[in-house]
């Protein structure tokens, strides 16, 4: 018998009485697909129209009726504990204010404090937070770091700002979420169109109204209790995944041809990283466009060139190519590290390569994973590949808390022995259930929370009794 105190847990959020969509079929492995099909017809070299929270309840459902949760539970797990929306009105140096919507969500709070990024980008919405929060709670929990998952946004393009006018959104949005924050509450962290400055403004707007508290947020300047390490976790913890994905996928790395999607901080670390171990870096592309280079691309030059303010496309020892072309691009491994939705029914059938890691979150639609699947591409799933940035946020968080600092070497030997372990826990299990890495993922995630919740005293059974 199943007993839940709602009290604990979260409110029921529209999502968990709202209908489904239409279930689109079955993809001939047993997984049904909910994703919206008519939406990603045309060719578009962008994002699919597949909203992000679909995605990510995508997996949820498949995983979750594989461990038969029952509806209730689901419920809650599939809705968000707290969901806080700000408005964000400041004054820009065109002399006129501009009013920004921020958001944070708390998915869920079981296995520690809510942890998450915070994105500064202008299609940054409540749909897309609430899916990236959802994400962070299975991802802390496959990693198996003591935290719940969490997310937060601004619906602000950086790009087009100044950057004292980046620092006053900022600060603003501090203000109006402190109070739901806290160093054993909720740790926001980077993603994108943030970085290691704004978590330093973050960090000392909270600092006005509590005292220094470094341990507030993760992702800051080395010389503001950062952390070595953690500027390259994200993309360094994809590069420990490709390595220990090559076997099954059937990559020699030495001399792999590796292409990359988004030149940020995790493209562009994990492509340079991957080019440490030999690899060989043959195409790019940023939100500009896209370039190719089959006797290989310096990933270095690139990176250094970008950081000095230009475009992937202006880089000179490359061809630029059309960005739709990206994906047909023939290598071994595609390293998909920009936006929700770029893999979508559309354009999977170009996928030309064994493996995928993704660095990016949600970056593979449903009906795309199908047709990745069907073409024999093995895919590294977000909700494990990426998990890099979110375990050394936790050693920052750690030595913070300590106030004590750890070695670079120490925290990236750390990080390699949690990657390593994470990923055979999920290939373990996705060989013995016989599902893909990404349905194994999701239920080593889920049945670490609700043995959270249980021993809590939230719940007492979750399955579906049999006979049900
Ligand atoms: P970033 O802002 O540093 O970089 C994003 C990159 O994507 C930029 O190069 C941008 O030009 C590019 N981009 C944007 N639109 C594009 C498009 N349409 N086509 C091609 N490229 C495009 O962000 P980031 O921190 O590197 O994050 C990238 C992805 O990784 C996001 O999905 C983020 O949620 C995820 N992620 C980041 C971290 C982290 O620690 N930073 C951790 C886990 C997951």
């Amino acid at each position: 018998m199943l007993r839940v105190r709602p009290e604990k847990i979260a409110r029921m959020s529209d999502e968990a009485t709202t209908p489904r969509m239409e279930t689109a079929g079955s993809d001939g492995h047993g997984r049904r697909d909910r994703s919206p099909r008519e939406a990603n017809k045309d060719e578009r070299p962008s994002r699919a129209e597949v909203s992000n929270f679909e995605i990510v309840d995508h997996w949820f459902t498949l995983a979750a009726d594989r461990l038969e949760i029952r509806d209730d539970v689901r419920a809650v797990l599939s809705s968000s504990y707290r969901e806080v929306q700000v408005q964000i009105p400041a004054s820009l140096s065109d002399g006129k204010i501009h009013v920004f919507s921020g958001y944070r969500v708390q998915h869920n709070g079981a296995r520690g404090p809510y942890k998450g990024g915070i994105r500064f980008h202008p299609d940054v919405d409540l749909d897309e937070v609430r899916a990236l929060a959802s994400l962070m709670t299975w991802k802390t929990a496959i990693a198996n770091v003591p935290y719940g998952g969490a997310k937060g946004g601004v619906n602000c393009d950086p790009k087009k700002l100044e950057r004292g006018e980046v620092e006053k959104i900022a600060r603003s949005f501090m203000d109006k979420i402190e109070k739901v924050l806290g160093p054993t509450r909720d740790i926001p962290a980077p993603d994108v169109g943030t970085n290691a400055q704004t978590m330093a403004w973050l960090m000392d707007e909270y600092g006005k109204l509590h005292g220094h508290a470094p341990a507030i947020v993760t992702g800051k300047p080395i010389a503001l209790e950062g952390s070595y390490g953690r500027e390259a976790a994200t993309g360094r913890g994809v590069v420990h995944m490709m390595e220990q994905a090559a076997k099954s996928a059937g990559v020699k790395l030495n001399g792999a041809s590796i292409a990359v999607q988004g030149y940020g901080n995790v493209g562009s670390w994990a492509a340079r990283l991957a080019t440490e171990l030999g690899c060989k870096l043959v195409a790019v592309s940023d939100a500009d466009g896209a370039i190719r280079n089959d006797d290989g691309i310096d990933a270095d030059l690139l990176h250094q060139q970008v950081s000095e303010g230009r475009t992937v496309p202006e880089f000179e020892d490359a061809d630029a190519i059309d960005p739709a072309d990206l994906l047909a691009t023939e290598c071994d491994v595609f390293i998909p590290a920009a936006l929700g939705g770029m893999i979508h029914e559309a354009n999977a059938d170009k996928v030309n390569c064994k493996l995928i890691v993704e660095g990016a979150n949600s970056p593979t639609t449903p009906a795309a994973d199908s047709i990745l699947a069907d073409k024999g591409v093995f895919v590294v799933p977000d909700v494990m590949a990426n998990a890099g940035g979110v375990i050394v946020s936790y050693f920052e968080w750690v030595q913070n808390l300590q106030h004590f600092r750890w070695t670079e070497d120490e925290v990236n030997e750390r990080l390699g022995n949690i990657m390593r372990a994470a990923y055979e826990a999920v290939a373990d299990r996705a060989e013995k259930d016989d599902v893909s890495m990404r349905v194994a993922a999701y239920a080593i995630g889920i049945e670490r929370v609700l043995e959270a919740a249980r021993l809590r005293g939230y719940l007492t059974d979750t399955r579906v009794p049999a006979g049900d």
